[in-house]
C-alpha cells in the first residue's frame, strides 16, 4: 500500500500509537500527512492491510475548515463544518471521496451540509 497524501502528494508518516486506544483488541497502524501546508489534514488507519478509517480536513476558499470522516468498517461517511456547528451529517457508505478534484469534493461536502 502506498502511503501518499492525495491532497498534497507528500508521503504520509506513520504516527504509531500516538492516538492509540490501548484497550483495543486488534492491531492497527495510524498514518497521517505531516506536510502542514494550507491547514489540510489527512489521517487514516490500516488494520490487517485494510483501510478502516479516514479523516480529512480541507479548507474552503474563505479558509473555513470542512471535515470528512469515513468509517469503512461501519459503513459510515460523515461530513461537518464549523459553520454547521460541528453537527455531523451521515452521507452513507456509498460516498467515495475523489481527491483528484478538490474543488469538486469541497463543493460536494458543502452541498451535503446544505441539503441536511
Ligand atoms: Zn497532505
Amino acid at each position: 500500500m502506498e502511503h501518499i497524501c492525495p491532497i498534497c502528494n507528500q508521503e504520509t508518516k506513520f504516527t504509531g500509537d500516538e492516538s492509540s486506544d490501548r484497550s483495543s483488541l486488534y492491531s492497527y497502524e495510524d498514518y497521517g500527512c505531516q506536510a502542514n501546508m494550507d491547514g489540510h489534514s489527512y489521517i487514516y488507519r490500516i488494520v490487517d492491510g485494510t483501510l478502516t478509517y479516514l479523516k480529512v480536513r480541507l479548507n474552503d476558499e474563505s479558509g473555513a475548515p470542512l471535515f470528512l470522516r469515513v468509517l469503512y468498517d461501519q459503513d459510515i461517511a460523515e461530513v461537518w463544518s464549523k459553520s454547521g456547528f460541528g453537527k455531523k451529517i451521515n452521507i452513507g457508505k456509498a460516498f467515495v471521496p475523489d481527491f483528484s478534484d478538490l474543488d469538486r469534493l469541497k463543493n460536494k461536502i458543502k452541498l451535503y451540509m446544505l441539503l441536511s
